[in-house]
């Protein structure tokens, strides 16, 4: 059948009401948008044409999948993060709000930073932390790294389509070994690591649990394994008095903060994210820790 843009706008939005109510109104409007190529703007404007076949489908797909709690971002293929508007597939974690935490304390360490930076981004997913930060600290020459080929693909893509390739690689790594020596040494690493305990696994949201990657979330039995194997494997890819910047569970703050300490870190700064919930810590290694 053939339909209007604002028809199918109309339908999208009958689809949704009964389990979205106020909000079905502009979740439609996202999705015609996005199975149309359309701006929001375009989108009114182009009410009274036509919509080929092909869009019409996709609106449905979209739709459908929207009803079945796909989260939003994979069905876009994009979300938005830190002013940048990210590509993101099911191999990646969805960027969250959380993040920036992390991701204002490494920017923050790195505009302080010597010249020419270099900043190593572990489990880097979508690239959205190092990315944000390439973009805040211009001289800075990134590394994004993760165990995940298709991770790497996503964040080689956002690199890309950012304009970033200048400054910015791709590594594969896998952070429970030794840091390869070409790696070279970095002033900061920064990491949104896999924190998610085992038993917290089992009660995830099902729009998390049924469709973000598990090897992005799982941390292990107590949600830490993935900082004791960064600060045993990665320290040595420190220069003398680097940093770190880490992002943490909800209670895990003091944790990770001991096994900072173990290794000769000293804590600079906690920071809280927009619910108030302590989320990222910056720490310093080593001697010239305790000179600055
Ligand atoms: N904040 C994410 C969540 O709770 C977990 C991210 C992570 O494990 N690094 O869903």
């Amino acid at each position: 059948m053939v339909k209007t843009y604002a028809d199918l706008y109309l339908d999208a939005r009958k689809a949704l009401l009964p389990s979205e109510g106020m909000y079905a109104g502009n979740i439609a409007r996202e999705l015609v948008c996005a199975a149309s190529g359309k701006t929001q703007e375009a989108l009114i404007a182009d009410r009274g044409l036509y919509a080929s076949e092909e869009i019409c489908l996709r609106v449905e797909n979209f739709v459908r999948r929207h009803l079945t709690g796909e989260p939003t971002a994979y069905i876009l293929g994009q979300w938005d993060f830190a002013d940048m508007t990210l590509t993101v597939t099911p191999d990646v974690l969805i960027p969250r709000d959380d993040s920036m935490a992390v991701t204002e304390l490494a920017i923050k360490k790195g505009l302080f930073l010597p010249q020419n930076p270099r900043i190593l981004d572990l489990c880097t997913g979508s690239g959205c932390i190092g990315l944000a930060v390439a973009r805040r600290v211009k001289d800075a020459k990134i590394t994004l790294a993760d165990i995940s080929q298709e991770a790497l693909r996503v964040a080689k893509k956002n690199t890309a389509d950012l304009h970033l390739g200048g400054r910015v690689s791709c590594v594969l790594v896998d952070v429970k070994k030794p840091a390869a020596p070409f790696l070279g040494k970095f002033d900061m690493i920064v990491s949104n690591p896999p924190y998610v305990t085992t038993a917290e696994m089992e009660r995830l949201d099902a729009s998390v649990k049924d469709y973000e990657p598990h090897l992005a979330l799982h941390g292990g039995e107590d949600g830490l394994d993935f900082y004791r194997a960064i600060v045993q494997n990665f320290t040595p890819a420190l220069r003398p008095g680097g940093c770190v910047a880490f992002e943490f569970g909800k209670g895990q703050d003091a944790a990770v903060c001991q096994i900072l300490e173990q290794a000769d870190y000293r804590i600079l700064e906690l920071k809280q994210d927009n619910s108030g919930i302590l989320r990222a810590v910056l720490a310093q290694h080593g001697e010239e820790a305790a000179e600055s």
